[in-house]
């Protein structure tokens, strides 16, 4: 580098800056531009309309174009399901739920959390140390904002539901972290007072 002319040199930095630039602006506009359904079919365990999970089962994905979706979910549902929004801490409507029930996806209904593997993580947001099944889960490698994470999306229509640390509890040492926006509760019917 020494070697060369300045003006070269000044080329090369400049040729070295814009590549850097472009770089990060390709990685911000795949992070915030919103994430497109990919269609296929995906193995995945549904809940029996008495509460016990059924066998895996490979069923087509659910696969919306993103002006559906839009008709679909609220604002803000859009901004965390399909564009990897993340809500504030402390503010989710799910996060101090304590009734008894299943946790399943805002965008299309797939059973991810019930209420036992519910933890107060102190984080903020809804945390579960195990979902449903592991089928329903997809893990993804995320390296957006300058960490190293595990994001975690519906593996039934591929909405973003939040991230998966190492940091739980027992059983699992797992902690998934969740948006409340992502998720829908259906609480567990009470059992009829006899008669
Ligand atoms: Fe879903």
């Amino acid at each position: 580098m020494k070697n060369l002319p300045l003006w070269k040199r000044i080329s090369l930095i400049l040729m070295a800056g814009l590549f850097c630039g472009a770089l990060i602006m390709q990685a911000r506009s795949s992070k915030e531009s919103p994430k497109s359904s990919s269609p296929g079919r995906v193995t995945v365990c549904l809940l029996s309309k008495d509460g016990t999970l059924e066998a895996p089962k490979t069923v087509d994905k659910v696969v919306h174009t993103e002006a559906e979706w839009m008709k679909i979910l609220t604002p803000e549902q859009f901004r965390i399901l399909r564009s990897s929004g993340t809500e504030r801490p402390f503010c989710g409507g799910l996060l101090k739920n304590k009734s008894e029930g299943v946790y399943v996806c805002a965008g299309c209904g797939l059973p991810l959390f019930r209420s036992q593997s519910k933890f107060e993580s102190g984080t903020g947001w809804p945390s579960f140390y195990e979902p449903v099944a592991r089928e329903n889960i997809a893990e993804v490698r995320d390296v957006s904002h300058g960490m190293e994470r595990t994001e975690i999306n519906c593996a039934l229509c591929d909405g973003h539901l939040g991230h998966v640390f190492n940091d739980g509890p027992p059983p699992t040492g797992l902690r998934y972290c969740l948006n409340s926006e992502a998720m829908k509760f259906v609480g567990t019917p009470k059992p009829k007072a006899g008669p």
